[in-house]
Formats: C-alpha cells, structure tokens, sequence
C-alpha cells in the first residue's frame, strides 16, 4: 500500500470549520500539498508522527476529507498534532508520517457524536503509536537529517 506516506508543506489557513472550537485545531496544508498526494488514497482518519519546523515529533491524527470551500471536488489533508502548541504556527513548515488508517469518514448526529469520534480515535492513535514497528518511524531520518 501507499502507508507510511511521508509528506511536508507550509501550514495554511483553513476555510474555518470550528475545529478549535471543539478543542481539536487541525493544521491545513495548501492545495499544491494536497494534489501531490496519492489521488487514490482513500478519505478518512488516520495517524502518525508530526513535527513542525525543526521543532520535536509529536503523535498526530489526520484526516483526509472532501474540502467544502471548493464543492468537495477536492481533498482536504489537515493535522491535529496531539501536543499543546504555545503559538498557532500558520506559515511554518509541517512535517507528517502518515502510517496507519483509522476509519472512513462519517456523519455524526450531533456535536457530542463528534466529539467522542475525535477523542476515541486520538486514543487509537495514541495506542497504535506506542507499538515499537510504529514508534521506530518517530526516528526516521525524515524528521531529523543527518549531519
Ligand atoms: P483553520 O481553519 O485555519 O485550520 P483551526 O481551528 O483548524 O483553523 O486551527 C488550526 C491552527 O491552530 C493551525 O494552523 C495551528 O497554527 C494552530 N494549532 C495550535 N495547536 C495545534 C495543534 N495541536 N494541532 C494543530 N494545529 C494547532
Ligand atoms: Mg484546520
């Protein structure tokens, strides 16, 4: 498959879905980032490592999505980083490892739904990330160059 996928880019502004306001911000990544991704790659949540600039790696939850701001004709990639950030880092460079897949997409029957989707799967990336095959890429080379 596709997975790990390893990818960088400037962290954009996105359309403001609200995601901080439910405590979980998503760092979006610009649409020439999100055309360079495999068109085949399926939308929904996945997890992985984060690190933004040179800064230290952090477990992350992605998710994969229709972007509404241009009639869901194209994808969306944005990044919740599971770390407490003491600045937004709009602008800066944002590295991810993408490595495993959490569920497709859904439609939730209320704000609560959501939020517990997004906490339970911020669980699942926090066990899956543990597992030593996973932990190892938090060292790859890709996220600290050599020399
Ligand atoms: P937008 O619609 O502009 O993407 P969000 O509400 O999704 O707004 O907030 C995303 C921004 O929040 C990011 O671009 C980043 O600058 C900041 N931020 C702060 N903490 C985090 C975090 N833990 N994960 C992702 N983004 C964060
Ligand atoms: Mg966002």
């Amino acid at each position: 498959r596709q997975l790990p996928y390893f990818c960088r880019g400037e962290v954009v502004k996105g359309f403001g879905r609200g995601s901080r306001q439910l405590g979980v911000p998503t760092a979006n990544f610009s649409e020439q980032v999100v055309e360079s991704f495999p068109s085949d790659i399926s939308t929904g949540i996945y997890y992985g490592w984060a690190c933004v600039g040179n800064g230290d790696v952090h477990k992350m939850v992605l998710s994969i999505g229709w972007n509404p701001f241009y009639k869901n004709t194209k994808k969306s990639v944005e990044t919740h980083i599971i770390h407490t950030f003491k600045e937004d880092f709009y602008g800066e460079i944002l590295s991810i490892a993408i490595i495993g897949y959490i569920r497709p997409e859904k439609n939730f029957d209320s704000l609560e739904a959501l939020i517990s989707a997004i906490q339970e799967d911020i669980e699942e990336a926090k066990r899956q990330l543990d597992l030593p095959e996973h932990r190892k890429l938090k060292e790859d080379n890709f996220f600290h160059p050599p020399g």
